[in-house]
């Protein structure tokens, strides 16, 4: 591979004039940057658009964020200890500002020392008659009038300690002017094909890459954060889009048959009819296990969309093609439930199901290994536990993965090494895939989707309601118990707050039964701290119908299926996220009656918390929601962002420029279709620039 040694934005960054090995190791340590190429890509963060210049005696709102420029025509250091201060006023022809500082003194009182044009940016606030700001960013000018100015001034994010030491974001500018004088315009190389370029009318690497600093005007600055936002998206999506090609070169094994296992379930034990939808992802994944290929493949389904059952369906066909198969779940009691469900399944069928989790003892653990490596054992469910490396199957071939979420993409990887070649993959969610995911965390799989829910599910009400509603809630729920419906009350429950949380639980619990009398009422407390035999014969009690109510943390989160339950009345409703929200919604609305959510809050809720609850009311499509989910944390909240490319991401952003990634991800697949590796002389220089990045390795291993 042609790499460019000589490339001189390799030079360490000490041999930027005016930098030396001093300066060079604070930029490494501050802000990551080691060479001139690092410096390039050190992009502002705003720029002071001359135009937005406003002169004193035009500040007329309070607390507004102003741009100024001036003279210091008086500076003092006031007060003593924390009170103490560094105030001066800033002048221009039309009027005057007080600058407060009460960090950094110092360094500000160098800053302004001798005198001269400042441009100061910062909160104007009146105080006692008087416009001030405080801790203002101040800089000093080199011109004299702002006419002068040019029309963007680049404004680079220092940090306390660089500011402190030597480089202001002043010093920045100019240390980067000093770099474009240092490099060529052949040096800042294309790496975009030039067809790609023409047809998206992009900029040249070299124009974009001079106009995010230093740009001339507006429109080359749109045009220059575009081309740059493009090029890392492509570069992005072209790495996943890579490793899902070069699935099609892994080999997989080969599930030819439909035999006795699948057969028999289906038309002697199948509890129901099969929706479409489950017909048509099961066509699918019986073709991807037909290709001696490996299957990855992502299953998507509502809540309640009935993913178990076709779960259960491809473990049958593994053991019609002698392999084993397994169930990963991400908690205890969710394997748990899997495990039980599965095992009620198959009452009348001879076929081993085992059950794995840290939790199981040491003898019944050394038995059920050896079944596993032996054979006996056909289908094993349990939580994480089951990749660890003393869990050896004779002939694995396909596992399924619950809530894959909660899965790190490592963790998927251990999987593959199970068998000689790697089993099959399913994993399945509930949680719909807002575009941005389909395209990042999950943008290597193959994806299927259960759309339609299972038929007699009914529409849900749902309403939020204040604490103070508490009692009137009650009557409405007691209404419905009378009516001969089930209610779930549910409570949060956090690692972190646990055992705040638990006590919450029992008092509520308490109050509950104040509302609903137990001479009259059955209610059944279920939570994660109990023993699995009391958790389950609770459980019990109101699956059966006994209990009236279920008082729950969100162990019922997943799972449970009560028909005749109408109410779910979610406790503290805002501290629960969206998603988890929506699966507990999900577990009502099964039966043949009107069914209602209502989420709970006190009357202090933040404004995210409220748009939370509206989001609830007024969307009830998971895919919806899922989307505002993502729109209200932020891409860096979510499992599997950062570590799919996110930060590698400067400008972009991979939740407001969702559109343009999925240009650039057509983009990236129609050119891996055309040349695979890359080999074409058109595709040589994004060839190159991938093999200089620092996920080379990973580029190399899969070209
Ligand atoms: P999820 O996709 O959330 O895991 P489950 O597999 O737990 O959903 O299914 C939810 C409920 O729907 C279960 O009680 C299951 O028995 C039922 N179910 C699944 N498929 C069908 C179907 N085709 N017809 C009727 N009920 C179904
Ligand atoms: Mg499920």
């Amino acid at each position: 591979m042609f790499i460019h040694s000589q490339d001189i934005l390799l030079t360490p960054i000490e041999y930027l004039k005016g930098v030396g090995p001093y300066k060079a190791e604070l930029l490494r340590k501050e802000v990551a940057i080691s060479t001139f190429g690092d410096m390039l890509q050190f992009y502002p963060f705003r720029y002071v658009d001359r135009s937005t210049v406003m002169q004193i005696g035009q500040i007329q709102e309070d607390g507004v964020m102003v741009q100024l420029v001036g003279r210091i025509t008086f500076a003092e250091v006031l007060g003593v200890g924390r009170g103490k201060r560094l105030v001066g006023n800033l002048k221009d022809s039309t009027g005057m500002i007080e600058l407060v500082w009460f960090q950094g003194i110092s360094f500000i009182e160098k800053v302004i020392e001798g005198g001269g044009n400042f441009l100061v940016y910062g909160k104007a606030v009146r105080f006692n008659g008087y416009l001030t700001i405080t801790h203002p960013e101040i800089e000093k000018l080199d011109t004299v009038s702002p006419d002068e100015l040019p029309a963007f001034m680049p404004v680079y994010s220092s940090t306390e300690k660089l500011r402190s030491k030597w480089l202001s974001g002043r010093n920045f500018v100019k240390l980067i002017q000093q770099l474009f004088l240092q490099i060529k315009e052949k040096d800042i190389r294309e790496n975009l094909p030039p067809s790609v370029i023409q047809q998206h009318r992009l900029l040249s690497r070299y124009q974009a890459v001079k106009n995010i600093h230093f740009p001339e005007d507006n429109l080359l600055l749109q045009a220059s954060m575009h081309r740059l936002k493009f090029e890392e998206l492509f570069v992005h999506q072209i790495g996943i889009c890579k490793l899902k090609l070069n699935r099609q070169f892994i080999h997989g094994y080969q599930f030819l048959k439909v035999g006795d296992a699948f057969n028999t379930f289906y038309k002697q034990h199948l509890p129901f009819e099969l929706t479409n939808d489950q017909k048509e992802v099961l066509r699918e994944i019986r073709l991807d296990t037909q290709t001696g290929k490996q299957m990855n493949r992502l299953l998507q389904g509502d809540v309640g969309s009935g993913k178990t059952i076709v779960a259960l369906l491809c473990m049958l066909l593994a053991i019609d093609n002698d392999f084993q198969a397994c169930l990963m779940a991400p908690t205890e009691i969710l394997a748990q439930q899997h495990f039980i469900g599965i095992k009620d399944l198959l009452i009348e069928m001879d076929i081993e199901v085992g059950f794995l989790t840290g939790k199981v003892k040491a003898k019944e653990r050394r038995s059920l290994l050896e079944k596993l490596e032996c054979g006996e054992m056909k289908i094993l469910i349990g939580t994480h536990a089951l990749i660890e490396d003393n869990v050896i199957f004779k002939n694995l071939g396909l596992c399924i993965i619950d809530e894959q979420h909660r899965f790190g993409v490592a963790q998927r990887a251990k999987l593959w090494k199970k068998n000689e070649l790697p089993p099959h993959i399913l994993v399945m969610t509930a949680t719909p895939i807002p575009r941005t995911l389909a395209m990042t965390s999950y943008g290597d799989l193959d994806v299927s989707v259960i759309k339609n829910l299972p038929p007699g599910r009914k529409p849900i009400s749902t309403v939020h309601r204040p604490e103070i509603h508490r009692a009137k809630v009650m009557e409405f729920i007691k209404h419905e118990i009378d009516q001969g419906r089930q209610a779930y009350i549910v409570y949060p429950l956090i690692e972190e707050s646990e055992k705040l949380d638990y006590e919450n639980l029992y008092a509520g619990y308490e109050q509950v039964k104040q509302f609903f009398p137990e001479q009259t009422y059955h209610i059944a407390m279920v939570h994660g701290k109990q023993k699995p035999e009391e958790r389950e014969s609770n459980m019990k009690s109101f699956v059966q119908g006994k209990a009236h109510i279920m008082v729950a943390t969100t162990v019922i989160e997943v799972g449970v299926n009560v028909p005749n339950a109408s109410v779910m009345l979610i406790e503290s409703a805002e501290r629960f996220g969206l998603s988890q929200l929506h699966q507990l919604r999900g577990r009502v609305g099964r039966g043949a009656d009107k069914s209602y959510c209502i989420l709970l809050t006190t009357h202090k809720i933040t404004a995210v918390g409220k748009l939370r609850m509206h989001t609830m009311v007024t969307e009830t499509s998971g895919f919806a929601i899922a989307e505002k989910d993502l729109e209200l944390r932020g891409p860096g909240e979510i499992d599997g962002t950062r570590q799919s490319g996110g930060s590698d991401l400067k400008l972009a952003d991979i939740i407001k420029d969702v559109n343009l990634m999925e240009l650039t991800r057509h983009v990236a697949i129609d050119l891996l279709q055309k040349d695979p590796y890359l080999e074409s002389e058109e595709n040589s220089s994004l060839k190159s620039f991938l093999m200089t990045r620092k996920d080379k390795e990973v580029w190399s291993r899969i070209s």
